[in-house]
């Protein structure tokens, strides 16, 4: 007879931010490889293209499987802060995506804010977008937090 699976029961300590991955097959935390970019298959409407999406890779101490975790949750972009910086690569959007991964997804509270932002921030953000002097005081807003998150987040 098979034995039992044990399932660990305290969570595993990781670094603040990152996934934790369990093996499927033996119920272990995986141990992290480091960073891969994916390339992924992407449909729009009218055609297909390939964009490359950062990964973590893990693997399982016990059987060796592999395992890659996406860290983009949500595709999108920030809305209030891409219409108040500009370009959705603008360097201020991507800090402030990053703190939406690695802090707010990772708790209930943060979960219900970024869904309850996702639905009200684009007409918001389309306001925004057509006053310059909107934009100069969300801008000033923004700025401190992203100061601090590009502190915690910024190198890579
Ligand atoms: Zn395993």
């Amino acid at each position: 007879m098979q034995k039992e699976r044990e399932i660990p029961k305290k969570k595993p300590k990781v670094p603040i931010g990152l996934p934790v991955v369990v093996c499927p097959d033996c119920y272990k935390p995986m141990e992290l490889l480091g960073k891969v970019d994916v390339d992924k298959e992407e449909r729009t409407l009218f055609k297909k293209r390939t964009r490359s999406v950062p990964h973590i890779e893990f693997r399982c101490p016990d059987c060796g499987m592999e395992w890659k975790e996406s860290l983009e949750r949500r595709g999108g972009g920030c809305f209030i802060a891409t219409a108040t910086f500009g370009t959705p690569m603008a360097h201020e959007v991507n800090i402030l995506r990053r703190f939406r991964d690695v802090f707010l997804l990772q708790n209930r509270t943060g979960e219900m804010f970024v869904r309850a932002y996702y639905k009200l921030s684009p007409p918001i953000a389309r306001t925004i977008e057509k006053s310059e002097m909107l934009r100069r005081f969300v801008r000033i807003l923004l700025t401190p937090i992203v100061k601090l998150f590009n502190l915690i987040y910024g190198k890579h």
